[in-house]
């Protein structure tokens, strides 16, 4: 594993600026007066920002896990408010005196190329008069965070965390499902006009944001902002294009089948029947409690190297996860790296469903990045961007796939197996409505709420769907709410839906040889950010690509893919009679 040098003493804690500032005084009076001492400047740049990162991630992950805890928040709040606004101040300070140095072009660019481009990035878009707007915006999100982690669910007199009462939705029973599906709505809608307030004021402070740094719209800005270097807007937009063309008729159609195997006439398809099982089918119930998962999520990520398996061991021993849905925990789910220990914490909100498996294969997948990238001493080459990440996750999902039977009987696995590759093509245009939604809004920063309302109710159009949402448009209408990226991480979407296009060249890869796939695979991971991405993609066997023609082929191995699990069901069928 990745040892810092001894620049900053073992077990420094930050809890206040004074505890980071005389660091950075050091490194922004140091001299520098060859290549060895730029380098050595720009390894221990790293570690501060690493030491700075660790705990600020700790007091993240401590106030979503306990979003009622005043100690919790008020800690996280110090962080997004004073200490990163004098953090980021200083950073850029100091990002200026590396890149300026005159040695700084002549460093190996084999070694150096991508971090300068990330360096000259973070200049270009830099302005002083950001930093407290970025941190009013901080200060908004994690009241968003705090808010709709206290949402709650009342069903029957029991008050259910949201993902609790979400479970209600996979029944057979659709008057359980309609229930569940109006509790559900009510409890959400309560909070719109509260959420609406919060929205407009953070798309007021991101325009300025985008302004002040020369930029006409905040998307643009946020673009260049997530070092989104291999692509464009356009090719956002052309991706849309793709998928309305491509994967709609397929997700239509799976809609369809759903609809009839639950024996419903396609005019009485309503919201609360997508997840529903059919009639006489129980929902998947693969574990019981965040432990048991864990302990599956061991067994399956031994078996496909053993090596993963032990990373997953390690954290659970350090207490590195809080998987179980409670009242009071921020929604979601995420595995966020702390860039000193070197291993990563899992969080979610687990209800015990086949969701929670594919989310709890997913965090693995992007724990298992973080394990592979920690010997790399920069920390911007440890920090992947969100594309890559996303494919290292979601092959993952893929990849175990197959051992998901440690939860399931054969039956119950196909059957998992098959939702998830459903899902898969059901989830493109979700991610291109959430998108497409971005790109609008902060283009028309001026929009008022009813016209944001019905722009996201022509998306869902314009993507495909075919529920019947008689009587409840006023849900409809606020349907984009329920993504909490759109508030909290702005335009951090179209990835998974570029990730997902990687993750499945991914599993064809490893479909077709199960060793050189999975070799391949950490190939990619282990160089971090240290390449753009289409590099890293080639590396791992597989094409950065996002046209028409790759969307066409890869929907046609996820429909081979069933096809497959087709013919298992009848060997399945074939046993039990
Ligand atoms: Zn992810």
């Amino acid at each position: 594993m990745y040892r810092p040098s001894n620049f900053i003493p073992i077990g420094t804690k930050v809890n206040s600026w004074d505890d980071l500032k005389p660091h950075f005084d050091i490194l922004i009076n140091r001299e520098v007066s060859s290549q060895d001492d730029l380098e050595t400047l720009i390894t221990h740049y790293s570690e501060l920002i690493s030491v700075f990162s660790e705990d600020y991630a700790w007091s993240y992950i401590n106030m979503s896990c306990h979003t009622k805890n005043d100690d919790y928040v008020k800690r996280y709040e110090k962080f997004a408010s004073e200490i990163e606004p004098e953090f980021s101040k200083l950073a850029n300070f100091l990002t200026k005196k590396i890149t300026s140095h005159p040695q700084f072009s002549q460093l190996d660019s084999t070694r150096f190329g991508q971090l300068s481009k990330l360096f000259k990035r973070e200049l270009e878009i830099f302005r002083d008069e950001n930093v407290p707007l970025n941190a009013e915006i901080a200060k908004l999100e994690s009241k968003y965070d705090q808010s709709s982690g206290g949402i709650t669910v009342n069903i029957d007199g029991d008050d259910l965390p949201m993902p609790v009462a979400g479970t209600r939705l996979l029944s057979a029973d659709r008057e359980v499902r309609k229930n569940a599906w109006l509790a559900m709505q009510e409890s959400r809608y309560a909070k719109k006009e509260e959420f609406d307030i919060l929205y407009n004021d953070m798309v007021k402070l991101r325009h300025q944001v985008a302004i002040n740094a020369g930029y006409e719209n905040f998307r643009d800005y946020q673009h260049d902002n997530l070092h989104r270097f291999d692509y464009t807007p356009a090719d956002a937009e052309a991706f849309h294009d793709a998928v309305e063309t491509c994967v709609k008729p397929l997700a239509l159609s799976i809609n369809k089948k759903h609809c009839e195997q639950l024996g419903l006439d396609l005019a009485d398809y309503r919201p609360w029947d997508g997840s529903g099982a059919p009639e006489g089918q129980a929902p998947l119930k693969p574990f019981e409690g965040g432990e048991e998962l864990t302990k599956k999520a061991i067994d399956i990520f031994s078996i496909l190297k053993p090596k993963f398996g032990e990373n997953l061991k390690v954290m659970d021993q350090n207490n590195l996860f809080d998987l179980d849905s409670r009242k009071g925990k921020s929604p979601g789910g995420y595995n966020y790296p702390l860039e000193v220990t070197g291993m990563p914490f899992i969080f979610m909100n687990a209800a015990g469903t086949q969701q929670d498996v594919t989310t709890m294969m997913h965090e693995g997948g992007h724990a298992m990045h973080t394990f592979l990238c920690n010997e790399e001493p920069l920390v911007q080459y440890r920090e992947t961007p969100s594309e890559m990440a996303e494919t290292a996750s979601m092959s993952m999902e893929l990849m175990t796939s197959p051992y998901w039977d440690k939860f399931y009987n054969k039956e119950d696995h196909i059957r998992a197996r098959r939702e998830h590759l459903e899902g898969i093509i059901t989830f493109f245009p979700w991610c291109a409505t959430i998108d497409a939604m971005q790109h609008w809004v902060y283009l028309n920063p001026k929009h008022t709420v009813e016209e944001r309302d019905n722009h996201f109710v022509s998306l869902t159009k314009r993507f495909g769907s075919c529920v019947n949402w008689d009587g409840y448009e006023h849900y409809q209408r606020n349907g984009w709410q329920q993504q909490g990226h759109i508030f909290g991480v702005p335009f951090y979407y179209i990835e998974y839906g570029i990730a997902q296009l990687g993750a499945l060249q991914v599993y064809r890869n490893f479909v077709r040889n199960n060793a050189r796939g999975l070799d391949d695979y950490i190939k990619g991971l282990q160089m971090g950010n240290s390449k753009p991405i289409p590099e890293v993609w080639k590396n791992m066997g597989i094409k950065f690509d996002f046209s028409e023609d790759t969307i066409k082929d890869l929907m046609d191995f996820v429909q081979e893919e069933l096809d497959k699990l087709d013919v298992d069901v009848y060997v399945a069928d074939e046993r039990s009679s």
